[in-house]
C-alpha cells in the first residue's frame, strides 16, 4: 500500500527542490540595465501591449544587490566590460543572465576592437536570444525556456555548479580588464 492511501486527499507530495524551482521562476528581478538598441525591445516587452510582468518578471530593479537576471541588451564596449562584470559579481546567488540580440551574443556586425564578441567572454550566460534587435516576443519567449531551466535547477538555483561555471571562463579576457 503506498503512503498516497494513508494521506487524505488534496495533499501534494513534491520534492523541495522542486517547490523552490516553481516559486523561484514566478519571480524573476531583472537589473535595469541597457546597452544599446536591443534595450527597446527589453522595454518593449515591460509595457503593456507585451507586459512581461505575466511572467513574473516585474520590476527593473536599480542596483544589483537587488536583482537576479541580467538581460545585456544590446553590444557591450571593452570600456563596458569590467562595469559589467563589477555588476555581476554584486548580484546575490542564485543568478541568470541573457545574452539579449546577436551583438550582445557574438559582437554581431560589430567584429572590432572596441567591442567585446560575446558577453560570455565576461561573465556567463544562461541564454542567447537571436536577432537584431529581437523581437519583445523573443525575450518572452526565452524567459519561458529560462523558467524551465530553473525549474530543474538544484535546490541553490544554480543550473549546474556555480564553481565549474565561472570556471569555465575565459578568465584571460576578464582579467584583461582592471577592477576599478
Ligand atoms: Fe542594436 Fe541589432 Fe546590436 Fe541589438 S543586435 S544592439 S538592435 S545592432
Amino acid at each position: 500500500m503506498g503512503i498516497e492511501e494513508h494521506l487524505p486527499s488534496g495533499i501534494l507530495l513534491a520534492k523541495t527542490e522542486k517547490l523552490v524551482g516553481y516559486v523561484r521562476k514566478a519571480s524573476l528581478m531583472p537589473l535595469t540595465f541597457g546597452l544599446a538598441c536591443c534595450a527597446f525591445e527589453m522595454m518593449a516587452a515591460g509595457a503593456p501591449k507585451h507586459d512581461f510582468s505575466r511572467w513574473g518578471l516585474d520590476a527593473f530593479r536599480a542596483t544589483p544587490r537587488a536583482a537576479d537576471l541580467m538581460i545585456v541588451a544590446g553590444r557591450v564596449s571593452q570600456k563596458m566590460a569590467p562595469v559589467l562584470r563589477q555588476l555581476y559579481d554584486q548580484m546575490p546567488n542564485p543568478k541568470w543572465v541573457m545574452a539579449m540580440g546577436v551583438c550582445a551574443s557574438s559582437g554581431g556586425m560589430f567584429n572590432n576592437y572596441a567591442i567585446v564578441q560575446g558577453v560570455d567572454h565576461i561573465v556567463p550566460v544562461d541564454m542567447y536570444i537571436p536577432g537584431c534587435p529581437p523581437r519583445p516576443e523573443m525575450l518572452i519567449d526565452a524567459l519561458l525556456k529560462l523558467h524551465d531551466k530553473i525549474r530543474g535547477s538544484d535546490i541553490s538555483g544554480n543550473l549546474k555548479p556555480r564553481e565549474s561555471r565561472d570556471e569555465k571562463l575565459p578568465t584571460a579576457a576578464v582579467d584583461h580588464f582592471p577592477k576599478r
